[in-house]
């Protein structure tokens, strides 16, 4: 079974692939041999009102997570960074509107929606990303209305211009005694935070990512996600299942970006006086990119359809991994192959080609690394591993 988009659809992924020819791709190469924030992209985002798109309606969104596919693919085609402003700006979304309260619900998302608002994510430590039980960051219940925040992150992206950050915290009560993890929302002027200096970065560079310091930091109790005990953070978890089309789906852009430029190059350069897209080893290696990405979008059409259709949990965890793992996997292919098909020009930085492998490498790691979607993929099938 294809995934065809809808007439509606395909009016949003012609609209956005204009903007992004015209006013993202001219902007690609200058944001990420700066590694500053875009801000005229964001601000374009935002004036386009793209932010909204996987927003229920309530909140003024579409409610559409493959629109929100759609956007992230055409940008990412061109622009990984501009892209990753829409991706960044979805990962809190989900937690809130999954574990938040009314009240938080009300605070944060209409502002997330409108782009008035800037969020980021943090659960990463030195010690530990893909074991997130390892975190030591803690919470200790403070008196009857607040925690201290105590502890360290790493690679928190976009904290260096969000207004608030969801920070995973190992939550104590009085005595000390741990209740499970839990996110808790923390604005960015909460005194006793600290936010670092920026990751010099291989990829992924327009957007920074900054160690968080907490020393003392005190979080009032409306500022928990969810209950105490871990059931909050777990939702949160199973809420970013939720936004992994979107991040597989910039994958797919990737892939698709780099294939564009591939085209363009064989079919200009010439070697033994003929131009190189005549041979046909060359011609199969990109009949394999196009047929690997195009597996890989409709693996991501398929997951963001059943997003859309409300399924959850133990259903959706396994596709959105597979999404995942294999649209990233596919693009790292592709863009080596199409640095290949470059020569020399891949390796230069003349040419843009190199950036698309950058980028596509990061892909392979954040958000769950694909190992860690490969075992959630394999838990579904085999259970879960037990010791002999
Ligand atoms: C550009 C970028 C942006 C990021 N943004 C954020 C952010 O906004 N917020 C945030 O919290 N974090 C962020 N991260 C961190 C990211 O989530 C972690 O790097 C990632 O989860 C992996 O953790 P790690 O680097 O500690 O690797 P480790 O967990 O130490 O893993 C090292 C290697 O071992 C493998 N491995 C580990 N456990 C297993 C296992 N059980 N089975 C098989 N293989 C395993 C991993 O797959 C990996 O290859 C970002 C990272 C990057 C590069």
């Amino acid at each position: 079974m294809t995934y065809q988009l809808t007439d509606d659809q395909i009016q949003i992924r012609d609209l956005i692939r204009r903007v992004a020819t015209e006013r993202v791709a001219p902007r690609a190469d200058a944001i990420d041999r700066s590694a500053e924030y875009p801000h005229d992209m964001y601000a374009l985002l935002k004036e386009l009102g793209l932010f909204t798109l996987p927003f229920p309606e309530a909140y003024g969104g579409a409610g559409s997570v493959m629109s929100a596919c759609i956007a992230v693919e055409e940008f990412g085609r061109v622009c990984y960074n501009t892209g990753y402003l829409l991706v960044v700006q979805w990962t809190p979304f989900g937690a809130i509107l999954e574990g938040g309260t009314e009240e938080q619900k009300a605070r944060l998302l209409p502002g997330l929606a409108s782009g008035e608002l800037r969020g980021a994510l943090s659960i990463t430590e030195s010690q530990s990303g893909s074991d997130v039980s390892g975190i030591r960051t803690t919470a200790r219940r403070h008196h009857q209305d607040g925690y201290v925040l105590n502890g360290s992150k790493i690679w928190c992206t976009n904290s260096h211009i969000a207004d608030f950050m969801l920070v995973a915290a190992k939550t104590l009560d009085e005595e000390g005694k741990p209740l499970g993890i839990n996110l808790f929302i923390v604005d960015r002027e909460t005194p006793g935070l600290t936010i670092g200096r920026e990751e010099d970065k291989m990829g992924a560079r327009g957007v920074a990512s900054c160690p968080l310091f907490f020393d003392d930091a005190i979080i009032s109790a409306d500022n928990r996600l969810g209950p105490e005990g871990g059931q909050g953070f777990k939702v949160a978890m199973e809420a970013l299942n939720t936004s992994r089309p979107i991040v597989a789906a910039r994958a797919v852009g990737i892939a698709q970006g780099a294939i564009d430029h591939t085209i363009r190059f064989i079919q200009d350069r010439v070697a033994f006086g003929q131009t190189i897209s005549n041979f046909q080893g060359v011609r199969w290696m990109v009949a394999d990119m196009v047929t690997q990405t195009e597996a890989a979008r409709q693996l991501v059409y398929r997951t963001a359809s059943l997003v859309d259709a409300g399924v959850t949990g133990r259903e959706l965890a396994p596709m959105a991994a597979m999404a995942k793992l294999f649209a990233s996997d596919v693009a790292m292919k592709v863009a080596t192959d199409a640095v290949q098909l470059f020569g020399a020009a891949g390796i230069s930085n003349e040419y843009p080609i190199n950036r698309y492998f950058r980028d596509a490498k990061v892909v392979q790691i954040i958000e769950g690394t694909n190992q860690i979607q490969r075992n959630i993929v394999a838990d579904s099938v085999l259970g879960r591993v037990k010791k002999n």
